[in-house]
């Protein structure tokens, strides 16, 4: 006889027949606790600061991974995380572009967490791979394209647009972008071993077409080496909200033989609004696209696309692995998903995605783009009727910049972090112009005009005079 095992512990299945039965009492704590962590905090963000959020968490979480089990985990944890949570569905909380989720995107990525489908192969996600075939090229048709492979969020999706690129153009590729494009951009020229970008100056906050066509012209001209180009656009920087000329762009490229991405991890989503769609004009010139759920979407983090012109411009990604899609196998009739992305196990992302774009509809998302845009332009009002404050400019999309009239800019930088070491406020920040700005981003839809005058007096009884 040897020492006895401890017994194992008793656990439940999320799926099969018990999966219903253990999960909801489990779903009452989760949302119980949602809601005693939400009291709890009182505000968009939790007060006092990272250490005291950080002595909160150790006090909660204890020992990590204790002997025995502590059946109480579940709501302690969740309770911390949600106490110390920056609350995208407090008005207040307003930095960055963090969207509230919609309730019906994160119940149906439950049903993913459950039956955890993953996208490596058909034999694990029969159905999910169908329909992510399905509504991926439907979201590409949106935007002018062919096909779409689901991706982490833009900078996933920027990179493989430069590795797309390069597998077209050669190892050559120079990346061409804007001064206001974002820096996965540059960083995925760097991850992929491409020669040093080139950055052209977006003085405005967009990028410049006259400087385009110097730099393009200076590349391509008589006497230069033939040099692959990929011009990177953005439709919604991630500043300002601001949209890039692309028609513009669009012609200077097809005049210089460059290949064209856009990033619409922002703007994207206007494509949903009878209103807004006109901004995107010139979109469907680009070779690769850029888009982004998890923004002007209401998806859950991830929900990221990468959308290209033709159906044969993903066959770069095309790859071989016996146990998940030997020849035999797809001679046979299995579909070949390994090529619809560079990770191997993959959730479907796509689940939430289309339950939301069904139970919506096109103008239900289009509404609530509209909503924040409308939103975003009311703040601007207010800022515009406010002596002690200045715009920066008219929003484009739900981006409102702004500024404490004649304060200096680590008087505005010092706004910003006590209104978030209050726990009051979350602005984020944007050098544009040589200044500091404070950033206001609404992706709320059920923000007031209250939330937003109150949001400019937190400001003002912040500002030092
Ligand atoms: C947010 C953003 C990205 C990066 O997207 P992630 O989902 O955070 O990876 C890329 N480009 C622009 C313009 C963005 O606003």
């Amino acid at each position: 006889m040897g020492t006895p095992h401890p017994p194992a512990p008793r656990v439940s299945l999320a799926s099969g027949p018990e999966g219903r039965h253990a999960l909801r009492p489990l779903l009452d704590t989760v949302l119980g606790a949602l809601d005693s962590g939400r009291a709890a905090r009182g505000g968009p963000l939790p007060a006092g600061g990272p250490e005291a959020v950080a002595a909160r968490v150790r006090a909660a979480a204890g020992v990590v991974l204790p002997e025995y089990g502590e059946p109480d985990a579940l709501r302690a944890l969740v309770h911390a995380l949600a106490e110390g949570a920056a609350d995208p569905a407090d008005p207040l909380c307003a930095a960055h572009l963090h969207c509230p989720p919609l309730a019906v995107a994160v119940a149906a990525d439950l049903a993913a967490a459950v039956l955890n489908p993953s996208l490596d192969s058909w034999d694990q996600a029969p159905a999910a791979s169908a329909l992510e075939a399905l509504v991926t090229r439907a979201l590409a048709r949106t935007a002018g394209c062919a096909d779409a492979v689901v991706t982490t969020g833009g900078t996933e999706s920027n990179h493989l647009a430069l590795l797309l690129a390069r597998e077209k153009r050669g190892s050559g590729l120079r990346l061409v972008h804007g001064a206001n494009a974002h820096h996965s951009l540059p960083r995925a020229a760097w991850l992929l071993g491409l020669p040093a970008p080139v950055r052209v100056p977006a003085p405005t906050g967009t990028l410049d077409p006259a400087a385009l066509a110097e730099t393009l012209t200076a590349l391509t001209g008589p006497g230069a080496p033939r040099t692959p180009l990929l011009v990177a656009a953005t439709a919604g920087t991630t500043d300002a909200g601001l949209i890039d000329p692309l028609p513009d762009i669009a012609a200077l490229c097809a005049a210089h033989g460059a290949r064209l991405h856009i990033d619409a991890a922002h703007g994207g989503g206007l494509l949903f609004s009878d209103r807004h769609r006109h901004l995107l004009t010139g979109l469907d010139a680009a070779h690769t696209i850029t888009l982004d759920l998890h923004k002007l979407g209401w998806q859950p983090v991830a929900a990221g696309l990468l959308a290209v012109r033709r159906g044969g411009d993903l066959d770069a990604l095309r790859h071989r692995a016996d146990y998940l899609n030997a020849d035999d196998d797809t001679e046979a009739g299995l579909p070949d998903l390994l090529g619809r992305s560079l990770r191997t196990t993959r959730r479907p992302d796509i689940l939430k995605i289309a339950v939301t774009l069904k139970t919506l509809g096109r103008a239900g998302l289009g509404a609530l783009v509209d909503e924040v845009c409308s939103h975003a332009r009311t703040l601007a009002d207010l800022v515009e009727d406010h002596p002690g404050l200045e715009l920066r400019g008219r929003p484009v999309i739900s981006t409102v910049l702004f500024r404490p009239a004649g304060a200096p800019d680590d008087a505005v930088a010092a706004v910003r972090r006590r209104l978030l070491t209050d726990g009051r406020a979350v602005l984020g920040r944007a050098r544009l112009d040589g200044r500091l700005w404070l950033k206001a981003t609404l992706l709320n839809p059920r923000t007031r005009p209250d939330d937003l005058a109150a949001l400019l007096k937190l400001v003002e009884g912040t500002t030092p005079r």
